[in-house]
């Protein structure tokens, strides 16, 4: 077993005195490594799987992305004698089997991915919320500015605007 060693007090003090110049440092010549979000934002790329949408006039209720459905997120409901869909935001992984096992093409993955709940019970989507467009823009006074990542040996990650 490795024996206790009472530490090098100068060299505590060392690091006390380092880590304070680092902050220092910073407070100078700050480098930012998060985004003005919502002025900005990440570039998705192709293929994201974000929230999905039903569409329920194209949904024939033949129940196969609930029988799929891998985290049981998905269940069916009947809404004036048709059977539908509802989705437990809570539970899915957004593995995307759902839409791919849709004979119909009912189910769509959207870009949106950035959604807030304010208790579990919101996370549970009905036929009619799981129908509704959430692919529609904030509207903000300028256009939101698309940023993408790149590699920078000293920050690690840096972003900077996807031209
Ligand atoms: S994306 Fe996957 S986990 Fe989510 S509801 Fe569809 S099948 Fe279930
Ligand atoms: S797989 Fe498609 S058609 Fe079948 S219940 Fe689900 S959404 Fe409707």
């Amino acid at each position: 077993m490795k024996e206790y060693q009472k530490a090098n007090p100068l060299k505590l003090f060392a690091e006390h005195v380092q880590s304070i110049g680092t902050g220092l440092k910073y407070l100078v010549k700050p480098q930012r490594i998060t985004l003005f979000y919502p002025e900005e934002a990440l570039s998705l790329p192709t293929g994201y799987r974000g929230l999905i949408r039903l569409y329920k006039d194209v949904c024939i209720g033949c129940t196969l992305c609930a029988l799929i459905c891998p985290a049981d997120a998905m269940k069916m409901a009947t809404e004036e004698g048709k059977k539908l869909p509802m989705i437990n935001y809570g539970r899915c992984v957004f593995c995307g089997f759902c839409v791919d096992v849709c004979p119909v093409d009912a189910l769509k993955e959207t870009r949106v991915h950035d959604v807030a709940f304010s208790n579990r019970r919101d996370l549970v989507f009905n036929p009619d919320k799981f129908n509704r467009n959430f692919d529609q823009p904030v509207s903000m006074d300028k256009p939101v500015r698309k940023m993408k990542t790149v590699i920078d040996e000293k920050k690690g990650i840096r972003y900077v605007p996807d031209e």
